[in-house]
C-alpha cells in the first residue's frame, strides 16, 4: 500500500484531495483524521503541514507527496520529482518598495532581504554574486519593509495584490512553482508500479481539463472545410446520417478557442451543435 502524504489545510489541499478523487483515490473527508484509508485504491493519506512533506517522503514516512516545488527546492533533500501537477502556480520574487529605484541585480548587495525561502535565496545570490544578508522569517514576510525590517523581500507572488497592497513592487522573477508528485527516491518495485499506475491516472485528468467533446451535423459539401477548422487527438471521425446529405463529426477541442470555433463552424453550415463535458482523456 502507498503513503501519500497531503497538505492537511491550506492552498494546495483542496485541489490535491480533487486530483486523488479524479483518479479513483477517494478519500471520505468527514471523519477527517491524521490517516485515512483510501477506497478504490490501495494507498492511505497522510494529513501534514506542507513544510513537511518533503522530509516525511525523503526518510519514507511517506511514499508520495503532494506538494509546491517551492517547498522541495527549499529543503534540498532527497526525493524524486515525478511529475508537475498543473495547479498552485506561484513565483518567488524579489520585491522592492516602490519608492526605490531599482538598479539591476546589484541594488541588492548589502541590502537586508526577509524570506521564508533563504536557501533558493541564498543559492540565487551565490550564483549572482550578490553579497546581501538574508533574513528569515517565517510569517508575514510582505509587512517586513514596512516595519522596518528589511530593505526588501524574497516571497510567493501569484497575482501580485499582496505586494500592491503593501507597497512593493515586484523587480525579479527567480523561481517558477507548482503543485508536484515527489516519490521516496527508494521506492520497492511494488510501489513503483502502483505510483506509475497514479502518474498516467493523474495525466488522464489533467489531459481532460479544459476540453470539451464537440458533436455537429455537416452538410458533406462542407466537410472538408468544417475537418480543416477542426484539431483533433488524431483525426475528426466522421459517422454517416440516414440522409446521405449529411453527416456527424466529432471531435475534442479546447474550451479556450469554443466560441470561436462554433461561430466558424455556424458559417460553413454545420448545425445541431453539441457541446459536451469531457472527464478523462487517455492518450
Ligand atoms: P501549511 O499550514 O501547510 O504550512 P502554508 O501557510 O505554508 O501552509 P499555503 O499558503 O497553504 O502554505 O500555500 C501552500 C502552497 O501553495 C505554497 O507553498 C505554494 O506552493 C502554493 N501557492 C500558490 N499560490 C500561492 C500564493 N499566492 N501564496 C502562497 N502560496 C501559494
Ligand atoms: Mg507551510
Amino acid at each position: 500500500m502507498l503513503r501519500i502524504a497531503v497538505q492537511a489545510k491550506g492552498r494546495l489541499n483542496e485541489q490535491s484531495m480533487e486530483l486523488l478523487n479524479e483518479a479513483g483515490v477517494s478519500v471520505n473527508m468527514e471523519k477527517r483524521k491524521f490517516l485515512v484509508r483510501a477506497e478504490g485504491f490501495p494507498a492511505e493519506i497522510i494529513f501534514l503541514r506542507d513544510d513537511d512533506i518533503p522530509q516525511t517522503v525523503a526518510i519514507g514516512a511517506a511514499d508520495l507527496g503532494i506538494v509546491g516545488y517551492n517547498e522541495v527546492a527549499e529543503k534540498g533533500l532527497e526525493v524524486s520529482q515525478l511529475q508537475k501537477l498543473g495547479f498552485g502556480g506561484c513565483r518567488l520574487s524579489l520585491a522592492i518598495p516602490k519608492s526605490e529605484t531599482y538598479t539591476g541585480l546589484e541594488y541588492f548587495n548589502g541590502k537586508r532581504i526577509a524570506t521564508s525561502y533563504p536557501e533558493i535565496l541564498r543559492k540565487f545570490f551565490e550564483q549572482n554574486g550578490i553579497d546581501a544578508q538574508i533574513h528569515t522569517i517565517t510569517g508575514s514576510v510582505e509587512i517586513a519593509p514596512t516595519a522596518g525590517l528589511a530593505d526588501a523581500i524574497f516571497d510567493i507572488v501569484s497575482s501580485g495584490g499582496t505586494l500592491v497592497s503593501n507597497g512593493l513592487v515586484e523587480v525579479e522573477k527567480v523561481v517558477y512553482s507548482e503543485a508536484v508528485l515527489i516519490a521516496n527516491p527508494e521506492l520497492s518495485e511494488e510501489k513503483m508500479a502502483l505510483a506509475r499506475q497514479l502518474m498516467s491516472r493523474f495525466e488522464a485528468v489533467r489531459n481532460g481539463q479544459g476540453k470539451k467533446y464537440l458533436l455537429m451535423n455537416v452538410p458533406m459539401t462542407a466537410l472538408d472545410d468544417a475537418i480543416s477548422l477542426l484539431p483533433a487527438m488524431r483525426s475528426p471521425t466522421v459517422i454517416p446520417l440516414a440522409n446521405s446529405d449529411w453527416c456527424s463529426l466529432q471531435t475534442v477541442v479546447d474550451e479556450k478557442n469554443l466560441w470561436n470555433l462554433i461561430e466558424s463552424l455556424k458559417e460553413i453550415g454545420a448545425e445541431g451543435i453539441l457541446v459536451l463535458s469531457l472527464d478523462k482523456i487517455v492518450l
